[in-house]
């Protein structure tokens, strides 16, 4: 769904631009030496757009020593306090996140429009089902059903955005937030309906990686698939990186963005004659571990588009490594690079074409030497 493009730094959200992959640094802000680590290596992997706390005017006052030191757009999570919302438009962020539900009177909002006007810095009104207004005047959020839930939270949400536009403030990004999928997935619907102001999508306290890829990956596949959202961020109780690494993959799994190199790998079954999951592993743990420069390369950054049936190949190199003859030939020649299993052996296939046949404790050695020898060749030589 077309939205309107708002600018956050050197990137756009929405109006066609890819679907934006974002974290939040877990250190704290006023360490600003450790965020800016943490960030850099984010930046890396993959992070397009970082978040920040910012709890106490410490935190602000170090906002521009990190903008300084990154290369990615940064956002100053505030609550609360309309003076670190100000202070930290002032240090230089690009984007601010605030709830003005939380931030006192309409005064004290306006002083924060009026300083993101002069700026130009967008403002992303984010409502989270556990800050809900209603939450604090009853206990009746427990007796709603899904509906009424998801009603409550973008009715809040459409009067926050009627106080700031109301000021003549239109770079807004919003964020419809709950813990559960099925809330989340019905406000971000039923907005989506309403307005043109992109859409930052996640769930709020999804968990541990276990159940918080899965509650992501579920609450943004069906929300990406209809074309809702403009930026994800997948929040895990666990080091950011692999908020990136899933977000990522996430994308790519849905077609909307390509990166990196993709394993296609059978589960095996009681026809498998080698060790393959040792040896996917240890090939994954390969290539997590190639230079930065590789890892990153090729990012699609395409507009977006849909799947419309098909072989979806989305990823820069695909990679096959099946266990054996039944669907190991078929995946490994529809692949760049793929390796057929058979009895302790197996037949490397490149561009669709065996190649040679090799024992099992070569197969990672030889794929990488392949990877090596593909289009990644150039820029390996140059790292
Ligand atoms: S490719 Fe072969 S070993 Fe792998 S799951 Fe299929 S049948 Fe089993």
């Amino acid at each position: 769904m077309k939205t309107k493009k708002v600018r956050i730094g050197n990137i756009y959200i929405g109006g066609g631009e890819p679907v934006r992959v974002q974290s939040m640094t877990k250190t704290k802000t006023a360490d600003w030496k450790s965020t800016v680590n943490q960030i850099r290596k984010l930046q890396v992997l993959g992070c397009e757009i970082i978040r920040v706390a910012v709890p106490d005017m410490n935190s602000a006052k170090v906002l521009s020593k990190i903008k300084k030191n990154i290369k990615i757009p940064l956002v100053a999570d505030i609550h609360f306090d309309w003076r670190l919302a100000v202070e930290a438009i002032n240090q230089g962020v690009d984007k601010i996140r605030i709830n003005p539900g939380n931030i006192g009177s309409r005064e004290n909002v306006e002083k924060i429009i009026i300083a993101a006007k002069k700026k130009k810095v967008a403002i992303r009104v984010g409502v989270n089902a556990g800050s809900l207004k209603i939450l604090k005047k009853s206990d009746s959020w427990t007796k709603m059903s899904t509906k009424e839930r998801a009603y409550q939270m973008v009715k809040e949400l459409l009067e926050n955005i009627k106080i700031i536009e109301e000021m003549n403030f239109s770079d807004i990004v919003v964020s419809l937030k709950a813990n559960d999928v099925p809330t989340t997935i019905l406000a971000n619907e039923l907005y989506s309906k309403r307005r043109k102001y992109p859409i930052h999508l996640g769930i709020t306290e999804a968990g541990t990686e276990f159940s918080g890829i899965i509650k992501s990956a579920a609450a943004f596949g069906v929300l990406l698939n209809q074309g809702i959202g403009d930026t994800i961020r997948v929040s895990l109780t666990a080091l950011p990186d692999e908020e990136i690494k899933t977000g990522w993959e996430i994308l790519k799994t849905l077609g909307l963005r390509k990166r990196g190199i993709e394993i296609i790998s059978c589960p095996t079954c009681g026809r498998c004659q080698t060790d393959l999951i040792k040896i996917v592993h240890q090939l994954e743990k390969q290539i997590t571990n190639y230079p930065p420069r590789i890892r990153q390369l090729a990012d699609g950054a395409r507009p977006r588009q849909r799947f419309s049936g098909g072989q979806i190949t989305n990823s820069p190199l695909k990679v096959a490594v099946m266990g054996c003859v039944v669907n190991g030939p078929g995946e490994a020649r529809d692949a760049d690079i793929g390796i057929a299993g058979g009895k302790g052996f197996g037949l490397l296939f490149k561009k669709g074409k065996v190649i040679k046949k090799i024992p099992q404790n070569k197969w990672v050695v030889e794929i990488i030497k392949e990877i090596k020898n593909s289009q990644y060749k150039s820029v390996l030589e140059s790292v």
